[in-house]
C-alpha cells in the first residue's frame, strides 16, 4: 500500500518504541525523515483524545526548544502514538534523547501551551495531568525504544 505504515504489521509491533517510518530525498539533496514515536500497544491500548492533544502541544512547543530540524509533530488518528518530522538524517540516539528531553519538559510544564480559542481549535480539550502521566510512563520504558518488533 502507498501509506508505509499500512504495510507494518501492528501486531508483531511491540510499545513502546521508536522507527524511522519514512525518509525522503528531496530535489535537491535535502533529507526528511518521518519518525513513529510509538507510546502505547496498538489494538491493546492508546491516549485519550485530550491527552493526545496535550502531549500534542506540549511537545510540538518544546522540540523546538531543543533542535532546529523539527518540521513537525502530529498524532496518529489510532491514538497510539505521534509521527515526528525531521530536516536531515540523525542517529537513533539523538532522537531517543531528544524525545526524552522533551518528555522531560512536559513534566516540568505548569500549563499546556497555547490550550486557548485564540491558539488553538479545540482550546478546552487538554489535559497537563493526562499528558504527564503518559509522558512519564513512556520515559519509564525508554530502554525498549529501540526495539520495534516483539
Ligand atoms: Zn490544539
Amino acid at each position: 500500500m502507498n501509506v508505509e505504515s499500512f504495510n507494518l504489521d501492528h501486531t508483531l509491533v511491540a510499545a513502546p518504541f521508536i522507527r524511522v517510518a519514512d525518509r525522503k530525498v528531496l530535489p535537491h539533496g535535502d533529507v526528511l525523515v518521518k519518525y513513529d514515536v510509538r507510546f502505547c500497544q496498538p489494538n491493546q491500548a492508546h491516549l485519550e483524545m485530550p491527552v493526545v492533544h496535550s502531549l500534542e502541544h506540549t511537545m510540538a512547543e518544546n522540540f523546538r526548544n531543543h533542535a532546529d530540524f523539527i518540521v513537525d509533530f502530529s498524532p496518529m488518528g489510532c491514538q497510539t502514538g505521534f509521527y515526528l518530522i525531521t530536516v536531515g538524517d540523525h542517529e537513533q540516539a539523538e532522537i531517543e534523547q531528544l524525545v526524552a528531553d522533551t518528555l522531560a519538559d512536559v513534566l516540568a510544564a505548569t500549563e499546556v501551551p497555547a490550550a486557548n480559542e485564540v491558539q488553538c481549535g479545540w482550546g478546552v480539550s487538554h489535559t497537563l495531568e493526562g499528558a504527564q502521566a503518559a509522558a512519564r510512563e513512556m520515559l519509564a520504558h525508554r530502554d525498549q525504544w529501540s526495539q520495534v518488533m516483539a
